[in-house]
């Protein structure tokens, strides 16, 4: 039977754990690699209706992006939420794997994913030396757009609720950046490559004001929304490299945002 550990090195030749960002925690979190696997469920957060979906569906693994352990853990006490998560977990004998800011970096990763999802063309990594890996990615737009227009254009390409939209001026958008999840930090950066726009999510007003101050239009199509898709594209990669085994895509997640 297929190995934990045979799921986990072939996330890893995708998105190799030194591409982590170090204060990252990625890998194997729980369980034992030398257990077998014959169901997987992928999923965005490693919450309890996940858990829960896995042990009613039988899946001896989990495969996540964000990290369910990130911070040290001082107790494990089942009154509260991580505790009660780790004890569901290890009862059930089930693996948890975390590909989070490496995936973020790997090709065809969450970047690559958004980036294909906006429709960006001559899409390479927003960074110093620009073959090399980077967390974030700069692409071109087949027609310059307004920021409305694009605004317009991310919240359809993302099927995303909403978005906030930091206007710049009046200056068309060509060239743009993005980063999926809390991305904020890269925006003065992809404006020193050359970006009109910025596509991330979880932006704070005064990060927005400098965006603006420095003639880059910012839009915030959240954390989840800019996030997500890559739990199809998991799945479809393990699909594809293994026979034999179920693929599940969790689909109980929803941003943890909604508008009222
Ligand atoms: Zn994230």
């Amino acid at each position: 039977m297929l190995k934990v550990q045979s799921i986990a090195d072939a996330l890893n030749r995708w998105a190799p754990s030194k591409l982590a960002e170090e204060w990252d925690n990625v890998g194997l979190l729980t369980g034992d690699p030398s257990a077998g696997v014959e169901k997987i469920l992928v999923c965005l957060d490693v919450g309890l209706g996940a858990i829960e979906r896995a042990v009613e569906i039988g899946a001896q693994m989990i495969v996540a992006h964000h990290p369910m352990i990130f911070r040290p853990i001082k107790n494990v006490r089942l009154d509260r939420p991580l505790g009660r998560r780790l004890s569901l977990l290890l009862k059930n004998d089930i693996a948890v794997f975390a590909a989070h800011t490496n995936l973020d970096s790997a090709i065809d990763g969450v970047n690559d994913v958004l980036a294909s999802k906006l429709g960006l063309i001559d899409v390479k990594p927003l960074g110093e030396a620009s073959d090399e890996p980077s967390l974030g990615r700069l692409g071109r737009l087949v027609e310059p757009m307004s920021a409305a227009e694009f605004a317009a254009h991310v919240k359809r390409a993302l099927g995303a609720d909403y978005v906030r939209l930091s206007d710049a001026g009046s200056f068309p958008i060509k060239k743009v950046g993005i980063c999926g999840g809390a991305g904020a930090d890269f925006i003065m950066r992809a404006k020193f490559y050359g970006a009109d726009a910025f596509v991330t999510g979880d932006v704070k007003y005064h990060e927005a004001q400098t965006a603006i101050d420095n003639g880059i239009h910012v839009i915030d199509a959240g954390h989840f929304a800019t996030e997500h898709p890559i739990v199809e594209v998991i799945a479809a990669r393990l699909r594809a490299e293994f026979d034999g085994i179920e693929i599940i895509e969790f689909d109980g997640e929803t941003d943890v945002f909604r508008i009222v």
